[in-house]
């Protein structure tokens, strides 16, 4: 699996849309200082359904939206699509191609899309985890993300091994299992107290 291309459109400095085609191997994107490099990897991150508008150098998720220059004005949306190679089936979708695509408004709604099928951002966050792709997996190092990795606390740099070991979606799953179990108790709890009260 790799990744083909990014389409950005009204995204941070992408005013108009932006299409970045790349092939197998290394690829350097180099300009010069504010042309926009890291609003590309900003995008990627944004894409794969980064909540934190603070971790996209922003105050709110608006921020991402083109916010106009001397020469143009603002757009009232943005939007990142990121095109990758599927063809190892490593995404578990019968796709050669799989495309997923985020849309912000400037009301703050979030749009997500699954090869333009609308769908929900766990959607998104599901069909990545394990592959070392999700937001906060390790396929994006970030300016100071090493020496933030090599002075975390243990259970933090744990979550590293364990994405890459791929048994985050199992620890998901797990989660959500205990949180159900646990209203299936409380439900049972309260029907006893019912029955109780009945006799
Ligand atoms: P450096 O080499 O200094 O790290 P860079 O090439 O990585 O720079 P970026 O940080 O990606 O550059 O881009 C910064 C530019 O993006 C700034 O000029 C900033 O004004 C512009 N920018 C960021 N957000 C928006 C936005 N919402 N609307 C318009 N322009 C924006």
């Amino acid at each position: 699996m790799f990744l083909k291309r990014i389409e950005l459109s009204g995204f941070k400095s992408f005013a108009d849309r932006t299409e970045l085609e790349f092939v197998k191997g290394i690829t350097a994107v180099v300009g010069p200082n504010g042309s926009g490099k890291s609003n590309i990897s900003d995008g990627i991150r944004w894409v794969l359904g980064e909540t934190s508008a603070k971790s996209l150098r922003g105050g709110k998720m608006e921020d991402v939206i083109f916010a106009g220059s001397d020469a143009r004005r603002a757009v009232n949306y943005g939007e990142v699509s990121l095109t990758l190679d599927n063809t190892s089936q490593s995404l578990p979708l019968d796709y050669n191609e799989v495309t997923v695509s985020r849309r912000v408004h400037r009301s703050g709604d979030s749009e997500y899309f699954i090869n333009k099928q609308s769908c929900r951002l766990k959607d998104i966050t599901e069909l990545f985890m394990d592959t070392g792709i999700g937001k906060e997996a390790y396929s994006i190092i970030g300016q100071g993300r090493i020496e933030e990795i090599l002075s975390n606390k243990s259970e933090e740099r744990r979550s590293i091994f364990e994405e890459a070991s791929g048994i985050v979606k199992y620890k998901s799953r797990k989660k959500e299992s205990e949180k159900k179990l646990q209203e299936t108790e409380q439900n049972l709890l309260r029907i006893h107290d019912l029955v109780t009260e009945l006799e």
